[in-house]
Formats: C-alpha cells, sequence, structure tokens
C-alpha cells in the first residue's frame, strides 16, 4: 500500500516557547488532515515541548553526533534527541554542510548513530546552483547519496531522502516539475541499488520554497513522496495549507 504524504517542517534556528502555539495548531489540524502524515522538526530547545503539546503529529530533531556521548561542547547524542521524545532526526541539510563542513561520511555515521538508538533519519541532498549550471545536479546528488546513506536492513520504514536543491531553499525559486521528476527518479534508482526491494518503500520528499501556493503542483510529480518545508512552516497557516495541498 502506498504510503502517505510526508509532510515535514524544519523549524532551523527559529522558535521560543511561544511559538507552541503553532504546533498546537499544526497538531490539531493533523487530526482532520489523516491523509498525510505530518511532523515538526523543532530546534532542540523545544523538542521535549512540542512532544508533549502535540500528540498526532511527528517530532524531529535537525541534527545529532555521532557518539553516544563524551567530550564534545555544545552537541547532542542521538540518545538525548530520543530521551527528548522525538522520533527522527533530519541529517545532512544543505546548511549544515555549508556552515559545519559536514562531509557525506559525517551524515552517514550521524545516520548511524541515530537508527542505532531507534530514531529514524530524513537524510538530505541537493545541488548548488553553480553544479545544476554545469550540468551535474544527478551526478552530485546520487554521489551524495550513496555517500551519505547508512546500512539500514528495514529502510522502508526507517529512512527517508530529501531532495533539496540548495538554490531553492528560502529563495523562492523551485525547479521545474521536469527536472524534479527527473532528479527524483535518478534518486529511486540509487535507492535500488543501495537499499535492494526496500527502497521502494523509502519516500523521497522534495524541499525548497514550498509554499501553499505551489505545494499541489509539486506534490504531483510522480515519486515525490512529501515535501521538507522551511519558511513556510514557522505559521500554522502555511504550513497546514501544504498539508491540505498533499491530499
Ligand atoms: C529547508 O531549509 O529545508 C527548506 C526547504 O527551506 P524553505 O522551505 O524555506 O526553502
Amino acid at each position: 500500500m502506498a504510503k502517505r504524504p510526508y509532510i515535514v517542517g524544519n523549524w532551523k534556528m527559529h522558535g521560543t516557547r511561544s511559538m507552541l502555539s503553532e504546533a498546537r495548531a499544526i497538531d490539531r489540524a493533523a487530526e482532520r488532515l489523516i491523509k498525510a502524515e505530518v511532523a515538526l522538526a523543532p530546534p532542540a530547545t523545544l523538542l521535549h515541548a512540542t512532544r508533549k503539546e502535540a500528540d498526532l503529529i511527528g517530532v524531529g530533531a535537525q541534527d545529532c553526533h555521532t557518539a553516544e556521548g563524551g567530550a564534545h561542547t555544545g552537541d547532542i547524542s542521538a540518545a538525548m534527541i530520543k530521551d527528548a521524545g522525538a522520533g527522527f532526526v533530519i541529517l545532512g541539510h544543505s546548511e549544515r554542510r555549508a556552515d559545519h563542513g559536514e562531509t557525506n561520511e559525517d551524515v552517514k555515521a550521524k545516520g548511524q548513530a541515530a537508527l542505532s538508538v531507534g530514531l529514524n533519519i530524513i537524510v538530505c541532498v541537493g545541488e548548488t546552483e553553480q553544479q545544476r549550471d554545469a550540468g551535474t545536479a544527478l551526478s552530485v546528488v546520487t554521489e551524495q547519496l550513496a555517500a551519505s546513506l547508512p546500512e539500514c536492513a528495514d529502510a522502508g520504514d526507517r529512512v527517508t531522502v530529501a531532495y533539496e536543491p540548495v538554490w531553492a531553499i528560502g529563495t523562492g525559486r523551485t525547479p521545474t516539475v521536469e527536472e524534479i521528476g527527473a532528479i527524483h527518479a535518478a534518486i529511486r534508482a540509487s535507492l535500488l541499488e543501495i537499499y535492494g526491494e526496500a527502497a521502494q518503500e523509502v519516500r523521497i520528499l522534495y524541499g525548497g520554497s514550498v509554499k501553499p501556493d505551489n505545494a499541489s503542483e509539486l506534490l504531483s510529480i510522480p515519486e515525490v513522496g512529501g515535501a521538507l518545508v522551511g519558511g513556510a512552516s514557522l505559521s500554522a497557516d502555511s504550513f497546514v495549507g501544504i498539508v491540505a495541498a498533499a491530499m
């Protein structure tokens, strides 16, 4: 049976406790929008509170460390994220790759750490504008994927991939429907090589300037199994508009 579209909000470094009202409103809307699976990734400081406020939606983190614990000031382990009530973690977001120099190998190690404590993972890949202009988007994305994904026997249940062209994040620009379709088809083919048959069940999200007014077109592209949403997830109204478009 086909999985429900998965709509995930990434709050990035936004949100104090006053934003929990948005999480509550999203959770309430999820009760009627049951044809989609909805999740939020608030900053780590709000993980526990969001989990307590929201019963229906998934709650996840935006990063984790590879180690179980130890002398890593400022970092958070996968076990701590799980303990805070999260069910998943986003890994390899382009902002972490750019701001923190995260490599594919780092992302893979983080993925292994997350899976080993029972968290599911959303692994992000995507080309820069320069790479797209050079015609290498497809090879960049499939190489990132092959090097970033951890081994996982039940990948169909535990792994999600998010295709996020770096140049589309927060810019209001999106690739064409054909461009997204081509990359998602290539991602599916790579996933089948990596995970075998289990890959059929891995959802591939699109991320990059998804808004209520373009969501329905983007979510109807074959192989697009949902959306990773940044800016538009910060308000319950716009995020719920995207969820509604998914159904
Ligand atoms: C993101 O950062 O994951 C993202 C998709 O951002 P935005 O929706 O704001 O482009």
